[in-house]
């Protein structure tokens, strides 16, 4: 009898182990998170320790990054202490209904219709370790568990939980911790200020790190490769750097055409003229550039 009910179990069991196995796979930067992965805490567990990490933030592929705010936006109030309380994130100031888009390709963890003061929420985690948060959306438009590509739309903006205006709350986190997106992220310009994010005693700087910790880094990374390649590497390997810090620092060579670029914002941003652009590009000032098109930049 008890079997009979196993056979008739069986293919539902079996496909939620499945189900389970290929979900597990999926998830992003599961290296960093001890394979956890919810659909109900922003925060869920302390997992940032002294260690070292560097993150990509801007590599060709899945770490390219895109403004979360479509339209124009200002600053109206910044990361940090506020009101007795932390302030974590930035608010930046919206229009009921202005698009808001993934900031880096990634997988949906939350997508809330209410979330405590944050209103209607979406938290997606990224390729490179981080988390990013949009809070007090008018509507959201994604669901939870799938994929998003960097400058999808995810939302649109509102006032939903607790806030006064119409704005955009945005947070970037790494190990579920916040820290100011401003470390990372021009808001002016709407750009990354470095292509690396480089975390150390929980401290939070943009950039690749000082050419001694890259050493330590790598020699931590081999001795976790090899359990007993040397006697003498520090014992705290298990915490340390997963992903490869990227070495050199390389100059680049070309931009990726994004959400919102223009030949302006390029030819500010890597301090090239637009005439040049134009001229190796072989294009006019007024050709419109195509989403992912290649931008020779020397
Ligand atoms: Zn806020």
């Amino acid at each position: 009898m008890k079997r009979n009910i196993h056979l008739i179990n069986y293919p539902f069991w079996l496909l939620a182990v499945l189900t389970m196995s290929v979900y597990a796979q999926d998830i992003p930067a599961k290296q960093y998170y001890q394979n956890s992965w919810n659909n109900t805490n922003t925060h869920s567990g302390y997992l940032l320790t002294n260690s070292q990490y560097t993150l990509c933030l801007n590599t060709e592929g899945e770490n390219t990054f895109v403004f979360p705010c479509v339209k124009a936006t200002k600053l109206i109030s910044p990361y940090g202490p506020r009101g007795g309380r932390m302030h974590t994130g930035v608010d930046l100031k919206q229009n009921l209904g202005d698009s808001i888009v993934a900031a880096w390709d990634g997988c949906v963890r939350m997508a809330k219709e209410s979330y405590y003061g944050y209103g209607k929420l979406v938290v997606i985690r990224h390729a490179n370790g981080l988390e990013t948060l949009y809070a007090h959306l008018s509507k959201v438009c994604v669901k939870e568990n799938t994929f998003v590509k960097a400058g999808d739309l995810i939302g649109l903006a509102g006032r939903t939980g607790r806030a006064t205006t119409e704005h955009l709350h945005f947070e970037t986190r790494f190990l579920y911790e916040p820290f100011n997106p401003a470390t990372i992220i021009n808001i002016d310009k709407r750009m990354l200020i470095s292509d690396t994010l480089s975390v150390h005693n929980k401290k939070f700087k943009a950039g690749a790190p000082a050419v001694t910790d890259n050493a330590i880094s790598y020699k931590q990374m081999l001795s976790d490769l090899f359990e007993d390649f040397s006697t003498d590497t520090t014992p705290s390997v298990k915490d340390s750097i997963v992903m490869p810090a990227p070495v050199p620092p390389a100059k680049k060579t070309y931009h990726i055409v994004v959400k919102g670029d223009n030949l302006y914002k390029i030819s500010k941003c890597y301090g090239v003229s637009i005439s040049k652009l134009c001229k190796i590009n072989n294009m006019k000032e007024t050709d419109i550039l195509s989403l992912g098109r290649k931008i020779k930049l020397e």
